[in-house]
């Protein structure tokens, strides 16, 4: 099932060019009606229920996607995970050594929303990802069970400032999330690793992969994190970007698009920002407010 949320928060299983709708199965929940469905797949075992035979069928033209899952419980993300990113970015270190980081819950967004770069003269890169949507609450899974805690899959970017802040930082403004435009369910995707991942800005093709390229696999990245942290339903799994990652500047739109998922785009823009030098506790840096050494790290 491709499930969708749109028209503000009303809920829909994705059917070719349809919107079957199916708002009426699941209760409001604060963090939009799919976080509530995947928490009642969690408490059930099964969906909450399937569409009536009569339900509407919208036109997809005709209605506006919203972001799947607004407010995850947490963004997992993973540095460093494919071989020729490390490459790329000349780092020795990969996910194997540096862990997973936290992205901000309050930096997602949705299909056809906005990323807003904060600084006028700093580099902003895209970095395209295959999304894990986590469907249950576990801990300490072995790597041969980690995969019966996928609720689904979806597209996500991994925005990202380049410059001597902490990842979480770097990647945690506001907008730095995008997922979308959907989450497909698990049992759709028995293996990821079959999966290729593609990523535009504008008309360029920046990144194209397998995600049989990674370095930590899904079952293994869900498995590490599961052995440092609680997982809960609804948090979202941020898996690495490939080589390809590069600038975006005001009015670039960037799209990543996975087989069996979808394509998500979204647009860049630098309205309202500010010079790096200029940024709260800048004049407090010891080597100077505009002083950075660009760190590649991703
Ligand atoms: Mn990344």
């Amino acid at each position: 099932m491709k499930l969708a949320r749109f028209d503000g928060d009303r809920l829909g299983i994705v059917d070719g060019d349809r919107m079957v709708e199916t708002t009426d199965t699941v209760r409001p929940h604060p963090g939009g009606r799919l976080h509530g469905f995947i928490e009642a797949v969690a408490e059930h075992g099964r969906p909450p229920a399937l569409p009536a035979p009569d339900a509407v069928r919208h036109r997809l033209s005709d209605i506006t996607l919203t972001c799947p899952l607004p407010t995850p419980p947490k963004v997992v993300a993973a540095p460093v995970n494919y071989l020729d990113h490390k490459a790329e970015m000349t780092v020795e270190h990969t996910v194997a050594d540096l862990g997973v980081f936290l992205k901000a819950r309050t930096s997602v967004i949705g299909p056809g929303d906005t990323v807003v770069l904060p600084y006028t003269d700093m580099r902003f890169d895209q970095e395209g990802e295959l999304g894990v949507v986590i469907g249950r609450r576990v801990r300490d899974l072995p790597v041969e069970e980690a995969m019966t805690a996928v609720f689904g899959y979806t597209c996500l970017l991994d925005m990202s400032m380049r410059s001597t802040e902490d990842r979480s930082t770097r990647k945690s403004f506001d907008t730095f999330t995008p997922i979308g435009p959907w989450i497909v369910t698990a049992d759709e995707i028995p293996d990821p690793a079959v999966l290729s991942l593609r990523c535009w800005v504008g008309d360029t093709l920046r990144q194209e992969t397998t995600v049989a390229d990674m370095i930590f696999d899904v079952p293994t990245l869900v498995a590490y994190a599961s052995s440092v942290m609680t997982l809960e339903p609804g948090d979202v799994i941020a898996t690495g970007t490939p080589k390809g990652v590069g600038p975006v500047v005001d009015g670039d739109r960037v799209a990543v698009e996975i087989d069996a998922i979808g394509r998500l785009e979204v647009t860049v823009s630098a309205r309202g920002a500010i010079p790096y030098g200029r940024r709260v506790g800048a004049a407090l840096s010891p080597a100077g407010p505009m002083a950075h050494v660009p760190s590649p790290h991703s």
